[in-house]
């Protein structure tokens, strides 16, 4: 792989697999604000990468929504379902240097293995020294040992020992399609992402990620976990929970909601503001030190 030079570079990728909710909304101005902080780029990364649960429509509709609260991206989306090659390349790579292996294991071998902390599996290693005699490979899984540590300008010094945690986990699934944690990792190393910016659901794949770094010898961006957005019952703000989308109501209305979510305190008045009046306020406000240190708050009024 070749990497572009380390200039800062923030970026938000959202799933299409609905419209874009106050969730996201708050990862987008979170990472974008950070982004012209630093007076940095920052991109657009469109994740359709698990085709089964993209909706159609829905990541036109996030590119209108983000255009309409007045966002603007550095370069032209890049689009996960477009780049198969370079995710392809990256596991040949893993494979040529024996981290990566095939695993014929099923949901079902694996129902009675431990969970992992963001609810899938502890792989057991079934496979590892090789497929059992008269069974076929069906997925591609990465040998995970080790500790990872790091510093997230959030949450805090991390540290997570990769085997204890899910174990060897899959890369290439068994349906064919690229794991979120390869592509994830392939993307922002080629598009020279330095800060990774997003929600704190992602904090638990994040130790994967750097692992994956290391194998594929990708620079490791700094990581700012935002406190996640939920409901009343302490749920991340989703399709699956009934997250209202965002694009329904008046953009101002909605920063100023996801600005004082992440801490800040700007003037009632800005609610009804023009958007680049709003944008200018939070330029010169905006201070990563004001985002609540907690790993999930709940969305009052905003789902
Ligand atoms: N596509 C992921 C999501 O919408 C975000 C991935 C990331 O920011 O690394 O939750």
């Amino acid at each position: 792989m070749t990497f572009s030079p380390r200039l800062y570079a923030g970026r938000f990728a959202p799933s299409p697999t609905g419209a874009l909710h106050f969730g996201s909304l708050v990862a987008a101005v979170g990472s974008f604000l950070e982004a012209r902080s630093h007076q940095g780029r920052w991109l657009l990364r469109i994740e359709d990468i698990d085709a089964p649960r993209c909706v159609p429509g829905a990541a036109e509709d996030i590119l209108a929504t983000l255009e309409r609260f007045g966002f603007e991206w550095d370069e032209a989306p890049v689009w996960q379902s477009r780049r198969g090659e370079a995710y392809e390349a990256a596991l040949e790579q893993l494979k040529a240097r024996g981290f990566a292996y095939p695993c014929a294991c099923t949901r079902r071998d694996l129902a009675a293995a431990p969970a992992a902390r963001d609810g899938s599996h502890r792989y057991p290693g079934t496979c590892r020294d090789g497929l059992p005699p008269g069974r076929s490979a069906r997925a591609w899984r990465v040998r995970a040992d080790g500790r990872i540590h790091f510093v997230d300008a959030v949450q805090g010094p991390q540290e997570v020992d990769l085997a204890a945690d899910a174990g060897d986990y899959i890369v290439r699934r068994a349906d064919g399609l690229f794991a979120y944690q390869l592509a994830v990792v392939v993307d922002d190393a080629a598009a020279g992402i330095t800060d990774v910016v997003r929600g704190a659901d992602l904090l638990d794949s994040t130790a994967r990620q750097i692992h994956l770094q290391r194998l594929l010898g990708a620079p490791r961006p700094n990581y700012t976990h935002l406190p996640l957005a939920t409901n009343a019952a302490g749920e991340k703000l989703s399709k699956q929970t009934l997250a209202r989308a965002i694009g329904d109501r008046a953009p101002a209305v909605a920063l100023v909601a996801a600005l004082r979510f992440l801490g800040h305190n700007p003037p009632d008045t800005l609610a009804h503001a023009s958007l680049t009046e709003l944008w200018h306020w939070a330029q010169t406000h905006w201070s990563l030190s004001a985002v609540p240190r907690c790993r999930q708050a709940v969305a009052s009024g905003f789902y």
